[in-house]
């Protein structure tokens, strides 16, 4: 059975309001930046919404969190203006922790939907085969139910109004449906994502422009361009009671 002639696949690059949503600061660099570029060029309206204030995002144990939370809220901030946001919006939880709550994180993502009522969403694939960070986990949860929410007025109806469900795309997905031809802004992707200065001391800095560069060239070869990214793009359906969404 072909389930996308029942339940097509969106088209993704015709989104024209997205929230890009972020465990960390620097992850919607590293998993779609080139294709937020590619929107923002094309007119789409981008805010990210970071989930979390990075402070554990140091191997040096002299640096102070709070010292830590400003620099990378800084680097965040340069970062999605330069791929073309209007806004970062920060949900203030504290980095590693977005587990602690699964409900109050879940109940946050709605609020900022019904807010900004997006027609896309992106975030971290939480089914993604041995991923172990929980923040990933958790915020990839919290916001593919949410979808499932945002248009149901008596699911958390002291956080707004029911607004339509948006699509959503996951990236860093092992089972990717869509792949985007990013060959004019993969170069913005990896200054954005260099702009992360505290996260990337040599020699990880060439290390990961290195994977990421080859990562977009293999899949730019299966669609015939120089660079691609690849996400798995679903709609609410999808999300609930549907044993071939796996594959969709
Ligand atoms: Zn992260």
């Amino acid at each position: 059975m072909d389930l996308s002639e029942i339940l097509p696949i969106p088209n993704l690059l015709e989104a024209r309001r997205v929230l890009a949503f972020s465990p960390h600061p620097d992850d919607n660099e590293v998993g779609a930046g080139a294709t937020l570029a590619k929107l923002a060029g094309v007119g789409a309206d981008l805010i990210w919404v970071v989930a979390s204030d990075g402070g554990v995002g140091t191997e040096s144990i002299e640096s102070t969190p709070n010292g830590l939370v400003a620099i990378r809220r800084q680097e965040q901030e340069r970062a999605a203006t330069t791929l073309g946001a209007r806004e970062v919006r920060w949900l203030g939880f504290k980095d590693t922790r977005l587990r602690d709550d699964p409900r109050l994180l879940e109940a946050r993502v709605v609020a900022t939907i019904r807010d900004l009522h997006p027609d896309l969403v992106m975030c971290p694939d939480p089914w993604l085969p041995y991923e172990a960070h929980p923040d990933h986990r958790a915020l990839g949860h919290a916001v593919s139910t949410a979808l499932l929410m945002t248009n149901f007025g008596l699911a958390y109806p002291e956080f707004g109004a029911p607004v339509k469900a948006p699509s959503i795309a996951y990236y860093g997905s092992a089972w990717p449906n869509t792949t985007i031809d990013v060959t004019e802004t993969f170069d913005l992707k990896l200054k954005a994502l260099m702009m992360h200065e505290s996260q990337w001391p040599a020699p990880m800095d060439q290390q990961i422009q290195m994977y990421l560069t080859l990562k977009a060239v293999s899949l730019g070869e299966k669609i015939g361009v120089a660079r691609a990214e690849a996400f798995k793009v679903l709609t609410q359906h999808h999300l609930h009671f549907n044993v071939d969404t796996w594959h969709a």
